[in-house]
């Protein structure tokens, strides 16, 4: 018996923290210590303010109903109204929409929007679902949650798995329980709906402008510079296309299902061709490598662009780039993180990289509620002005105070919340 403990502990001991909201909490008490801030300023941020369950049923093709769990957290609304996207997928569970809620305030903070972070989440698998269904189930979301979210109170926003004909409906039922025409509720609609221009593609477009940063600063020419990318969702097709344009060469692409590599740069036009809704493209070619052996190419940047814990301590001592830029939420592990710092790879943190899309999330409902159109020159204009602000700030706080980029990334991305949080006197 004893033994078989013993045998557990140095098991766990050696078993490498995956656990996001774990390793997010630990990093936001450092960055809030080094700030100066006093222990409760931690002990208010370290859960959301409020966390929602629902339960949706849901009449499915065959006639039988199905009851579906989803969840909004909000993760502190001191600054202004909460923002974040909603993500349908099997995976979701109530740790992870809590710790997605917390890095979309650090966003939020990151590129000084007037908004807190939220996030929300539904347990179900879109692939397997028509389109009826899939109508279904996110007019049932709204409805349970319609009592905490709205356009001053809390708004939401495409995420892993949902996208504009989601928000069209979930806009839609908003507008009906509400009894106005508001299309302030949500972000990244349809253009005809009151979406922006330029919000499909602006987490990709801010990736860009972190990662062509992030090579000056390593010397490396973006042009032939050989690019790896994890995921070929919106993150990653779109990111592909503008890299690709910017003339690097895209040696390695990657699906759920396998990746796809060639050394002399792939064909990016005929895979964005050939990719369907949900980012799936490599089943329809002989697969070159597996989606493990992807991080360990040769080559000058990797964006990990799909899920979380892809770098981990198994393979941070493989990697060969020089720059890893993480278009994902949470794609490196702490442990990963220390060893890539130490062997001076560069990177530009989950917060920071893929702030971009609430940028212009931020965008569309400045537009909404002016009742003013921007052109796509405009978004651009003031999108690649920020993300640019925002790189400097953290990469200048990471220099100066010598810390690796992700602390640096929440040092900058927790301060403003603190400090409106002191203000209203909550702590
Ligand atoms: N889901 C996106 C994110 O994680 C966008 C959120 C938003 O636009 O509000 O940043």
């Amino acid at each position: 018996m004893a033994s078989d403990k013993a045998e557990d502990a140095s098991q766990t001991k050696n078993q490498e923290n995956t656990d996001v909201l774990h390793s997010t909490l630990s990093i936001v008490e450092t960055a809030l210590n080094k700030l100066g801030y006093p222990e409760e300023v931690f002990d208010l941020l370290k859960e959301p303010l409020r966390l929602l369950t629902v339960r949706i049923p849901v009449r499915m093709d065959d006639g039988k109903v199905q009851v579906f769990t989803g969840y909004r957290a909000q993760h502190n609304d001191a600054i202004g109204p909460t923002k974040g996207g909603i993500r349908f997928h099997p995976d979701v569970t109530e740790t992870e929409v809590k710790a997605l809620s917390i890095w979309m305030s650090l966003k939020a903070g990151i590129v000084d929007l007037p908004y807190g972070g939220a996030k929300g989440g539904i347990i179900c698998d879109p692939r397997k679902m028509s389109f009826r269904e899939l109508e279904s189930l996110s007019r049932g979301y709204v409805r349970a949650v319609s009592q905490i979210v709205g356009p001053t109170k809390d708004i939401p926003a495409p995420d892993v798995f949902t996208n504009s004909q989601i928000m069209a409906w979930m806009m839609d039922e908003y507008s009906k329980i509400d009894k106005l025409n508001n299309p302030g509720f949500i972000t990244g609609k349809p253009i005809v709906l009151g979406g922006s221009h330029g919000r499909e593609s602006a987490t990709a477009k801010g990736v860009t402008i972190a990662l062509n940063e992030a090579a000056k600063k390593k010397g490396i020419d973006l042009k032939g510079a050989r690019v790896v990318i994890q995921g070929f969702g919106n993150a990653g097709s779109f990111l592909s296309k503008f890299l690709h344009d910017a003339g690097a060469k895209v040696v390695a692409i990657s699906d759920a299902y396998g990746a796809l590599y060639d050394p002399k740069g792939l064909d990016i036009d005929y895979l964005l061709d050939r990719r369907d809704s949900f980012g799936t493209v490599t089943k329809l070619f002989d697969q070159t490598i597996t989606n493990k052996e992807l991080f360990e190419l040769d080559c000058d940047i990797i964006v990990p662009a799909a899920v979380q814990n892809q770098i981990t301590k198994e393979n941070a001592h493989n990697i060969k780039a020089s720059i890893i830029v993480e278009a994902a939420n949470g794609p490196t592990t702490m442990e990963a993180t220390r060893i890539l710092t130490e062997r001076d790879i560069l990177i530009v943190p989950d917060v920071l990289a893929s702030a971009g899309g609430v940028t212009v999330s931020y965008f569309e409902w400045v537009q909404n509620n002016q009742g003013f159109y921007w052109t796509e020159e405009e978004i651009d204009r003031r999108l690649h002005e920020i993300m640019m602000k925002s790189f400097n700030s953290v990469y200048n706080m990471s220099k100066t105070r010598k810390i690796d980029m992700r602390l640096a990334a929440y040092m900058v991305g927790v301060r403003k919340m603190a400090e409106a949080s002191h203000f209203r006197g909550w702590v």
